[in-house]
């Protein structure tokens, strides 16, 4: 992988996206990466146009995790607290997990795309979906904290995390409950995205997806054990 000598990133005046990215984070994933290393060289990658989006929310979880959670990338609350899954989704993940006999503490959570993809909107920042190049470029990081962590299931939380673990569009619909032999030593798993869960119109809608979540959730910590 190339390196590059790393620069503090100037205060980001341009508006998210507005930044010039070099096209990929492999130009700033450091030598002998740590995932101290990592999350240290990552606050300062400009890999994509979105390197003005805010700041960097890097993985977080056990060096030794079992179980991979990726989800699509950070949120509001996320990229204030600089940490993963800690706003309205991460609370239904948390209960999912509960609810599965998955403690989170043992598990490595993280995102496909390290930094948050927004509309400015008066104050409010409205998500926006990152696109496929966003990923492609981001995937470097993922991939390097793959490769420390080792999990031996690797959960993709909705399409966006799919397209990063599995590399290609991965139906959720077609491919849930099913366990997916990647290329290192791991099993992959797609389910929902919790915010897809929050989104649903519904009570007995959100009942019928939380539970089929669960069982998603189930299947990944057997598939661990
Ligand atoms: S989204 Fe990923 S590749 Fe793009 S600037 Fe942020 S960390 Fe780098």
């Amino acid at each position: 992988m190339k390196t590059r000598a790393r620069k503090a990133p100037r205060a980001a005046s341009a508006p998210c996206g507005g930044g010039a990215g070099t096209g990929s984070a492999a130009d700033f994933i450091p030598p002998r990466p740590s995932l101290t290393r990592l999350r240290e060289a990552a606050a300062h990658c400009r890999g994509c146009d979105l390197w003005t989006c805010g700041r960097v929310v890097f993985g977080e979880g056990p060096r030794d995790a079992t179980v991979m959670f990726v989800g699509e990338q950070p949120g509001d609350q996320e990229e204030q607290a600089r940490k993963p899954f800690v706003g309205p989704a991460g609370g239904v993940l948390d209960r999912a997990l509960a609810a599965a006999g998955v403690p989170r503490a043992e598990t490595f959570v993280t995102n496909a795309v390290k930094h948050f993809k927004h509309e400015q909107r008066g104050k409010r920042r409205l998500h926006k979906t990152p696109n496929a190049g966003e990923v492609i470029a981001c995937r470097w990081w993922l991939d390097a904290e793959r490769a420390i962590v080792r999990p031996r299931v690797i959960v993709a939380l909705g399409a966006t995390a799919g397209l990063s673990v599995f590399g290609k569009p991965t139906p959720i619909g077609k491919f849930r409950q099913q366990a997916i032999q990647l290329p290192d030593q791991a099993q992959g798993v797609i389910t929902y995205h919790p915010s897809y869960l929050l989104r649903l119109p519904d009570r007995a809608a959100k009942e019928e997806a939380f539970g089929k979540f669960v069982e998603d959730l189930k299947f990944a910590g057997k598939l661990a054990a």
